[in-house]
């Protein structure tokens, strides 16, 4: 994609933008006062330029979505295509572009898992997941674990696991929250992989038993965990939370929103253990985001549920013609292009090693860890108690130094309370993304200083 630097009269406009923002635009997350949002311009790939026209390289890829970068142009052309041909048609009725998108995805999914109900985004994907699982399994408690993202909307942020839950907590979801396997700061004092998913393992059997496994419609978990750290299970626990739902009839709802479409340097993150969940929801990179996309792949027995029962659900935009246009080429792009391969090459050869070398040379690295172009870097003020160097649901003074330097060094990064996410696009040039953890590893210097002793 061709690089064009923004003219005098964009920046102009991208002023007069951010005042109207201020003036009537509400975001999320967030006290309206304390923000001064960064406007982008425009963006091409991996870069991107803010309202000065200053250059950035989005090592974020936003919020982790634009697997394929900015503005790929067989991208943009499918949906200029699709634009010119049909914008919109109502759900009920057969679109060329949705019928294409279903397939592919199912391609791409575990066998036994053959139809796509499409969604607007992530939070809508796990909302109808676990409408699905409620109805086929007639039960109606939902367990998800702590440390988890599952969107914003009520069922969603109340499945979620972090500390945007707490001041959305219904209190009546139906949602039973677990202990995460995570061994970096293992709630079940594990040393090793193996110790952590047996102990995980029993914990969550233990819970679902004490609950009264007759009573749970599903367990929701994302293959890898996103912005709650991109913690990988250890190995054998994502077979293990298959075999025990699979004993106690329970369905198992992958959440691939952020970690799918190639993310982790696979296609879905859980094909990395050969599991088959039951119902697999994704959104973000199933089209990079460039049209608001998301669903629910669903297993043939689930389906077989709805053969002569109504589903009671849907929504207007089901299926929408651009969103699933997008979808198509993003697919045919990524396959054609090896983003999903390239994805792994990055990881094991630029961000790994670079990564690594971080933790040797930076006593603020706590720990790194990732596959594919997902990896997080956890900062400490002390290696010994992995005390980190933001509160879990805060920020710090030193966290937003550190995170200050990494954009006055061009580079637009991803960051959740102590840590910093190298998430950039799959097909990165090599060349951008070695420049940008340049830019990592000067600006670890500022979080070393905050290092005890
Ligand atoms: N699930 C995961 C794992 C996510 O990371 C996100 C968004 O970041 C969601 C669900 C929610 O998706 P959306 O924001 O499209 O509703």
């Amino acid at each position: 994609v061709e690089a064009i630097p923004p003219t005098a009269e964009e920046i102009a406009a991208g002023r007069r933008a951010h005042e109207l923002d201020r003036a009537h635009v509400f975001h999320s997350w967030s006290a309206q006062d304390t923000l001064n949002p960064m406007t982008i311009l425009k963006a091409a790939g991996s870069e991107v330029w803010d309202g000065e026209g200053r250059k950035f390289i989005d090592l974020s890829s936003q919020l982790v979505n634009t697997n394929i970068g900015h503005q790929h142009p067989r991208v943009v052309a499918a949906i200029h295509a699709q634009a010119g041909k049909l914008c919109t048609v109502a759900p009920q009725h057969v679109n060329d572009a949705r019928s294409e998108a279903a397939r592919l995805i199912t391609e791409l999914a575990p066998e036994g898992l053959n139809h796509v109900f499409f969604t607007n985004g992530g939070a809508d994907a796990n909302e109808h997941a676990i409408r699905m699982a409620r109805l086929h399994t007639g039960r109606r408690k939902v367990f998800s674990a702590y440390r988890s993202y599952h969107g914003g909307t009520d069922l969603a942020i109340n499945v979620t696991g972090d500390p945007r839950r707490v001041p959305n907590d219904t209190g009546d979801a139906g949602v039973v929250h677990f202990l995460p396997a995570y061994l970096y700061r293992s709630y079940f004092g594990s040393t090793t992989e193996a110790e952590e998913t047996a102990r995980a393992l029993k914990h969550l059997e233990d819970m679902i038993v004490l609950e009264g496994a007759a009573n749970v419609a599903a367990v929701i978990l994302e293959s890898v965990p996103g912005t709650a750290g991109i913690y990988a299970p250890p190995a054998g626990y994502l077979e293990g939370v298959r075999e025990l739902t699979r004993k106690h009839g329970i369905m198992f709802i992958a959440d691939e929103v952020m970690a799918g479409f190639g993310r982790t340097g696979e296609w879905f993150a859980f094909d990395r253990w050969g599991v088959t969940p039951d119902l697999v929801t994704f959104a973000k990179g199933v089209n990079s985001g460039y049209v608001p996309l998301g669903g629910v792949v669903i297993s043939d027995d689930i389906f077989d549920t709805f053969r002569q029962r109504v589903y009671p659900g849907g929504l207007t935009y089901s299926g929408h013609p651009l969103a699933c246009a997008a979808a198509v080429a993003t697919i045919e792009t990524m396959r054609d292009e090896r983003m999903v391969e390239n994805a792994r090459r990055l990881g094991e050869e630029i961000i790994r090693p670079a990564l690594e070398a971080f933790r040797e040379k930076h006593p603020s690295v706590g720990d790194v860890r990732g596959s594919g172009a997902f990896w997080a870097i956890e900062l400490v003020r002390d290696r010994e108690t992995r005390e980190p160097l933001a509160a879990y649901g805060g920020s710090s003074p030193e966290m937003n130094a550190v995170i200050a330097e990494i954009k006055a060094g061009g580079v637009l990064p991803f960051a959740n309370f102590n840590r910093i996410h190298v998430v950039p696009a799959l097909n990165i040039p090599d060349e951008l993304l070695r420049e940008a953890l340049a830019v990592i590893d000067r600006a670890l210097d500022v979080a070393d200083a905050a290092v005890a002793g």
